[in-house]
């Protein structure tokens, strides 16, 4: 999966440690699954059918299954012994070695988690979606199952549900049947995976519908909405699955690919086996795309396809072979699509990074199963990036190649890789092995090494600043010296952001001229107060496609200038902004503090931003408007009851950022009794937590 939330690369143990136990006597080959989503009860009602093979004799078999409810438990058709303890149901019986069986399973499960019902308690229609996630929350919270990634299983699904949302599950779509207002959506998967694959979507879906150069079918899902923002949501898609088959050298290994966005999802985005979930924060408009876009993890998730679906790692100290992976081939894509330059800097980006993690003591090994994301995803990269390069392109591909083809639909440690890798080099890795897989440190002069080497803009970024610490010439002429030599954006814009205050009035005045977004989004943010000699020039961000230059420019200029307000006010009318409203919220705050702008309007905008801490929009809508609101006004009491709301939400990130600014507002004496008074318009779980956070005070 991925993680990175945001701009912000978050540092949060990502490995699904599974504590489940294992057996090995038994083979799960098949599952056809047939459940009844019910958004009323909030409960998935259903059978599944596993079909397993007997390796060695045994005396019972068992699955887990989380708090689910049997109501008949058969093997081969005949009714049998078995215990639920709400945590696995094992089947006791005498199993003979070579025997193949069939276990019939009625189930009713009311999933505490790893299936999330959104939209279904509020007024407005359209906007109901169900949507699961295996990693890290079980799939035997929904489905009888194998919490142990080593059980793989053929899943196919059938899902019934009313007939007016769209049903997206792993696996070609076979036949919808229509009965008495309901659909059942029937899903054929080829091909083995583990249960924490298993997924599906519900909601109200229109589609893009592409077909990579190989064949293989892709559905690209958006809400009827947004059909405007499908193109540049999803744009490079083709060109990234082509990508993939061409680098990787092994086909796509499903039968077709799926993307769906949900709102409110855990994490950026869950490479479900075919059928990737991922958050509707990522849906863009065409401007937003130079700020935020889909593409790295678009990318991210193809890549799991092959790297931890196809080949899935034994347990969580080969996390590597996952997330060190798919970061790797996506920013491979990314170099596709954008060019060298782009590739280096994101690395030299990361390199910087892991050197200040592993100089404050924090470093991880790769093969330490409770590693930060920052390790397993950025360093994993970095490892594959030094492996390459000390053994050479043909034998890494042909490694890499060698290494899918002999696990495919199998499970595999470091070991497995590596033995793959030195055969086909004919070099020892051991040396590899030990300095960038199991020691905690980070090898930043060999990263920078390969940098100078590899990018002429990251070599002169890098000399810059040892000329910068090393010469007695004037700075401000070292870096004029270096700016014009550039001959791309992105290290003009690196110069902006290290040294806009050294830089001379000719320097900025050229970087103003410059038509490059990126260069102009770093001159935005590189003033907190506007100086009037550069008034006309910032005042020309204002009419920039990017929505991060439009609301630091909106912003810096209405503190700069009082007197000119409602003229930026005007200009700025109706943006909406990123998916996070960020242009829009900010707007409507400087709106009604503005003397004299829209004075009959105020009221309106006033309820505007406050209506946006509302659970009917996205939770990085309501973070920012909790922000914005409480930096300059007080909450209303709704205001505060979507604060409670949001402190029981399901991700634990806008959760604990809920639970802090509430806790903040305990602290006064004021805001207590109010809160007090309100809890008794709470929900159940939202009481709960008031109740607990009151009595500890
Ligand atoms: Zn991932």
């Amino acid at each position: 999966m991925l993680q990175r939330y945001l701009f912000l690369l978050l540092l949060v143990v990502t490995s699904a440690r599974l504590f489940s136990q294992r057996q090995d006597k038994v083979d799960f080959t098949k599952a056809k699954v047939s459940i009844l989503v019910n958004p009323d009860s909030s409960e998935i009602t259903g059978k599944v059918t596993y079909a397993f093979e007997v390796l060695a004799n045994v005396d019972s078999v068992f699955l887990d299954a989380r708090n689910i409810d049997f109501f008949s438990v058969k093997l081969n058709k005949k009714k049998i012994k078995y215990n639920n303890n709400k945590r696995t149901i094992t089947l006791y019986k005498r199993l003979k070695k070579g025997r193949n069986y069939l276990v019939l399973l009625d189930f009713k499960a009311k999933p505490k988690q790893a299936v999330y019902w959104l939209g279904f308690d509020d007024n407005t229609d359209g906007n109901e979606q169900i949507w699961t996630q295996g990693q890290g929350k079980y799939t035997s919270h929904w489905l009888p199952s194998f919490d142990d990634m080593e059980e793989k299983v053929e899943f196919d699904l059938d899902i019934t549900f009313d007939d007016t949302h769209t049903v997206i599950a792993n696996g070609k779509l076979q036949n919808v049947k229509e009965t008495d207002g309901l659909k059942t959506w029937s899903f054929d998967m080829v091909g083995p995976m583990s249960s924490y694959l298993s997924a599906f979507a519900i909601g109200d879906y229109d589609k893009q519908e592409i077909i990579s150069t190989s064949g293989f079918p892709i559905e690209n899902y958006y809400y009827p909405q947004d059909s405007l923002k499908a193109e540049p949501t999803y744009r490079y898609t083709k060109e990234i699955f082509d990508f993939m088959e061409k680098e990787i050298g092994v086909p796509y290994p499903w039968q077709n690919y799926k993307q769906v966005p949900v709102k409110d999802f855990l994490y950026a985005g869950m490479e479900n086996t075919g059928a990737t979930i991922f958050s509707d924060a990522f849906v863009i408009d065409s401007v937003a795309f130079v700020d935020k876009n889909y593409v790295n993890v678009n990318a991210h998730e193809l890549a799991h396809q092959w790297f931890g679906n196809l080949v899935t790692e034994k347990d969580g100290k080969h996390h590597w072979l996952h997330e060190g992976f798919a970061t790797y081939y996506a920013y491979l894509a990314e170099k596709e699509i954008y060019g060298n330059g782009y590739f280096q800097w994101k690395l030299y980006d990361t390199a910087i990074q892991l050197r200040k993690l592993a100089k404050d003591g924090k470093g991880e090994a790769l093969t330490n199963p409770k590693a930060s994301s920052l390790t397993f995803y950025e360093k994993g990269a970095w490892a594959l990036v030094i492996l390459r390069n000390q053994i050479g392109e043909v034998a890494f591909k042909q490694g890499i190649k060698n290494y899918l083809e002999k696990y495919e639909f199998k499970n595999v440690t470091i070991e497995n890789f590596l033995d793959e890798m030195e055969a086909t080099s004919g070099k020892s890795l051991s040396q590899f092995r030990r300095l960038w897989l199991e020691s905690p440190d980070f090898l930043f002069e060999k990263a920078k090494e390969h940098l100078m080497v590899s990018s002429t803009s990251v070599a002169a970024f890098l000399n810059l600043k040892w000329e910068l610490t090393t010469s007695l010439e004037d700075k401000g002429s070292i870096i004029q010296k270096y700016w014009e030599q550039a001959t791309d954006d992105e290290l003009k814009a690196r110069i902006i952001i290290n040294y806009h205050k050294s830089l001379s009035p000719e320097l900025i005045g050229n970087a103003f001229r410059s038509e490059s977004i990126k260069i102009r989004r770093e001159l935005a943010l590189g003033y907190e107060k506007v100086p009037l000699e550069l008034k006309t020039a910032y005042e020309s961000l204002l009419n920039d496609k990017s929505y991060v230059t439009l609301e630091n420019a909106l912003y810096r200029l209405w503190i700069s200038f009082p007197q000119d307000r409602a003229g930026y006010l005007e200009k700025t009318k109706g943006i909406i902004g990123l998916p996070n409203r960020n242009v829009r919220l900010l707007w409507l705050l400087l709106a009604t503090l503005t003397n004299n702008y829209d004075n009959d309007l105020k009221e309106r905008y006033l309820s505007e931003l406050y209506g946006y801490t509302s659970p009917q929009y996205a939770m990085e809508i309501r973070r920012g408007a909790f922000g914005l609101i409480g930096e300059v006004f007080k909450y209303s009491d709704q205001n505060i009851k979507d604060l409670i709301n949001a402190t029981v939400h399901h991700s634990w990130q806008f959760r604990n950022y809920a639970r802090d600014l509430l806790e903040s507002l305990l602290k006064d004496d004021d805001q207590r009794k109010r809160i007090i008074n309100l809890s008794k318009q709470l929900k159940d779980n939202e009481l709960r937590y008031i109740n607990s956070k009151l009595n500890l005070q």
